[in-house]
């Protein structure tokens, strides 16, 4: 199939690499000059699994870069819209790039073609597309608008959307669920997955991929709602391990005690700093304003939107209370991503607390694998520097602290943290460690959820 992905960022960049992988023409349209430009090179200009590889095994075969729509989507069968869909000002979604890609395309459709909404959008986005469209003159048997949203996780997206759990397309015509179901055949059917240089298996992912045909508003809805639910499972479990910090209790062991129940499952029970990134706040926000737009307040959502908020006020009151005056301190960051194995500091809760960090007057070394260089773009260089190693951020800091949770930073070395730090004080808003294993170690350790660990605090024995 002739396909147009239209965005390249975390979602058009790895859905366009995905479809060329699955065998079709793709050609990925972004208005970023630039971004296109990295892309034509034969760089990839975002950190992501698999995706050097897609790229180098598809670039100038399968996968064009392109900065212009309407050339690229005239013979296109299908069209994604990949665009952001940032937070408006009264907290609903900003649907003004999805607008202007439909202004354009209006121009551009040639025969027929299904236009597909991969952004995260409200619903009734798809009438408004088609309204777009028409007003701008395009013929109304030229094209559908169909939703086909996007579950993906940045750092994992390449296999996640590869080995999805499920495929949602939500159509309103026969035409336009016949090219959906066409272009995921390689997923649905399995072939692709028989294929000797399928990029390997996501543990878990059901096989074949069930695909779930709906109508496009319930398709809509659906992306909102899943995104919602996830975000409430991660206040549920924060707001239960406030209340196992109030009473000692450890929230692991509550944790292990409800996810068992298949009904509620262990996955997204993990208590921290609270969730961040570019989906789950645009998104819970969006999803209460399209709620009262219909004329019901769901008030549910404002409570998950407030849990998360305070979850961070929360890690800043026990780093105060692990280090009591702020003010000069230098400490040490781990993390910088709003989650492990990506670079995207996109509504970060690490960036959020190192801002009132620097507020409170501490000195910052910061390290993260993959997000140093859009940080440093945001942080500046004000009180922060930033460390080649985790270690070099450690040494000689007055307490360390653990704000992302990059699987790396569990596996550190804690006999020589012990030794490099000033103070073996360590704050960890990711549990990653266990409060038995850094006793041991000599460590005063504060996590969420769990009963502090309160060794007395001795500057560390050996100067390196
Ligand atoms: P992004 O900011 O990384 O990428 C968007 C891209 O669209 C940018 O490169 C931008 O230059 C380009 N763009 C904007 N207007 C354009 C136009 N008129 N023509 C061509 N290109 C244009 O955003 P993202 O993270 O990829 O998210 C895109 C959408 O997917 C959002 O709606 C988001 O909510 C949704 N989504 C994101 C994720 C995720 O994990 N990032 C997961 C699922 C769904």
């Amino acid at each position: 199939m002739q396909i147009t992905v239209v965005g390249s960022g975390y979602v058009g960049l790895v859905a366009a690499s995905c479809l060329a992988e699955l065998g079709h023409q793709v050609v990925c349209v972004d208005n970023d000059d630039r971004k296109i430009a990295v892309l034509q090179a034969g760089q990839v200009p975002i950190h992501e699994e698999y995706l050097a590889d897609l790229l180098a095994r598809h670039g100038g075969k399968n996968i064009r870069f392109s900065t212009s729509l309407t050339d690229s989507a005239r013979n296109a069968q299908a069209v994604f819209i990949a665009v952001g869909t940032p937070q408006g000002d009264e907290g609903d979604a900003d649907l003004s790039y999805v607008e202007s890609v439909a202004q354009e395309l209006a121009s551009a459709v040639n025969g027929f073609m299904v236009i597909v909404e991969k952004s995260t959008v409200p619903v009734f986005t798809h009438d408004w597309i088609r309204k777009i469209m028409h007003i701008n003159g395009a013929p109304a048997d030229s094209f559908e608008v169909a939703s086909n949203p996007e579950f993906l996780r940045e750092g994992t997206a390449v296999r996640d959307f590869l080995y999805p759990d499920r495929i949602v397309i939500g159509v309103d015509s026969e035409r336009a669920a016949a090219i959906l179901r066409e272009i995921y055949r390689p997923l649905t059917d399995g072939s692709y997955y028989e294929r000797p240089d399928h990029i390997p298996e996501r543990l878990g992912a059901p096989r074949p991929v069930p695909l779930i045909q709906t109508s496009a508003k319930s398709a809509e809805l659906i992306k909102h709602a899943s995104n919602a639910f996830l975000a409430m499972k991660i206040s549920f479990i924060n707001a239960v391990a406030n209340i196992c910090e109030a009473v000692g209790a450890d929230v692991r062991q509550v944790c292990e005690g409800i996810g068992s129940d298949e009904r509620i499952g262990r996955r997204f029970l993990n208590p921290g700093i609270g969730y961040g990134g570019s989906c789950f706040p645009k998104d819970l926000s969006a999803f209460s304003a399209v709620a009262h737009e219909c004329g019901y307040e769901f008030r549910l959502l404002d409570e998950v939107m407030r849990i998360n908020e305070e979850q961070r006020v929360r890690f800043l009151r026990k780093v105060k209370k692990a280090l009591w005056t702020l003010r000069g301190k230098k400490l040490a960051v781990l993390g910088l991503a709003f989650k492990g194995g990506t670079d995207d500091i996109r509504e970060s809760p690490a960036i959020a607390l190192i801002r009132m960090l620097l507020k409170e007057g501490c000195e910052i070394r910061a390290y993260d694998p993959a997000a140093m260089e859009r940080a440093r773009e945001v942080l500046g260089a004000e009180r922060i520097t930033y460390a080649d190693s985790p270690y070099e951020a450690a040494n000689k800091a007055d307490a360390l602290l653990l704000l992302t949770d990059w699987p790396e930073f569990a596996k550190l070395d804690l006999r020589r943290l012990r030794t490099i730090l000033a103070y073996p004080i360590v704050v960890d808003g990711r549990n990653l460690f266990d409060p038995a294993t850094m006793a041991e170690h000599g460590f005063q350790y504060y996590s969420v959820g769990r009963p502090d660990v309160q060794v007395p605090a001795r500057k560390a024995a050996v100067d390196p």
